[in-house]
């Protein structure tokens, strides 16, 4: 961020606290005028460290009116059923990758809030890379989990993949998930935007985290400032795990905006095994939740089965974070 200061700052003195705030800066003059270049990370330490008279404009890097914590200093809070998502409490998402029939659903979804779970997870509308593979139960799908809502009174999470379905899912979900292939198909993030349904908005596996930003702009500048952020990992050369689960930028998220973050350890790592290890990696980087890919039978799930956890290993993961 650029951060232009008033002539009547005294420099050294800023320099110096800086300096004994381990915050990295230079010093630029634009227009006759001294401007610090400091990374956007240490926004907090800025308006903490310079008094506010001595400062003429703070202007970031991304000019996000709605997403950037420097208009919104404190963290957003996303009401969903009597859930607070960005509070205090860490909230555990976890269900099936898809829906794959009512009785195993319905077994899941009465089972998953004696695990520890807030809510349910499971996509009706897959989004698969062959499309010979099983796309969902799609409208069905949406039935289902409205139905299992409602009995087991557990607020739903859903991907959306494409406008046409909007109504139904503003009908059958309590949140609408924005999958990695979507972050940038902008003209459904402006729909969403229309609706006052949180958004769980994922990272592409290609986008950079002012990527993220951006689209949650999007939503957030159509009306609807329920985003909720979350990352699941993103392509690198390294092969061994399905993604490389980047914490880093839910630190960075956590300074950045002022909205809840939440790291999904399922499709970050793509091995059942690591689900653990980075959930508690991703708690120490400050997630405000996580959300798990979990079956009854994980060796049958009709969708990334090698990623899957057992409702019991779902049950001792929570228990032990
Ligand atoms: C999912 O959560 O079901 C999913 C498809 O994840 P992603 O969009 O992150 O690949
Ligand atoms: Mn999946």
């Amino acid at each position: 961020m650029k951060v232009y200061l008033k002539e009547n700052c005294d420099i050294d003195e800023i320099k110096e606290k800086l300096d004994a705030n381990n915050v990295f800066f230079e010093v630029h003059k634009i227009d006759d005028k001294l401007v610090l270049f400091v990374d956007d990370l240490y926004l907090k330490e800025i308006k903490q460290i310079i008094d506010s008279r001595l400062i003429e404009e703070i202007s970031p890097i991304y000019d996000l009116k709605l997403t950037l914590r420097l208009n919104h200093p404190d963290d957003t809070i996303i009401k969903v059923k009597n859930l607070e998502i960005g509070g205090k409490k860490k909230i555990i998402i976890a269900g099936p990758c898809a829906v794959e029939n009512e009785e195993s659903m319905k077994k899941i979804g009465s089972l998953i809030k004696e695990c520890g779970a807030h809510i349910l997870r499971g996509g009706a509308f897959k989004p698969r890379t062959n499309p010979y593979s099983f796309q969902g139960l799609q409208e069905d799908g949406l039935n289902v989990l409205k139905m299992i809502g409602d009995e087991c009174n557990i607020p739903i999470v859903s991907e959306i993949t494409n406008a046409d379905y909007l109504e139904k899912f503003v009908e059958c979900v309590d949140i609408i998930q924005v999958g990695a292939r979507n972050m940038q198909n902008f003209a459904l993030l402006e729909k969403l935007g229309k609706t006052n349904k949180p958004i769980l908005l994922k990272r592409g596996f290609n986008n950079t985290i002012e990527e993220l930003l951006c689209s949650a702009e999007y939503i957030m500048k159509n009306g609807n400032h329920q985003v909720i952020l979350c990352e699941r990992g993103i392509r690198t050369p390294l092969s061994y795990t399905r993604s490389t689960l980047d914490l880093s930028s839910v630190a960075v998220l956590k300074e950045l905006t002022h909205l809840p973050v939440i790291v999904d350890p399922s499709h970050g790592t793509g091995k059942r095994k690591l689900v653990f290890p980075m959930s508690r990696a991703a708690l120490s980087a400050g997630a405000d939740g996580l959300m798990f890919e979990a079956h009854i039978t994980p060796n049958k799930a009709l969708s990334d089965s090698e990623e899957t956890i057992s409702l019991e290993e779902l049950a001792q993961i929570i228990k032990s974070i």
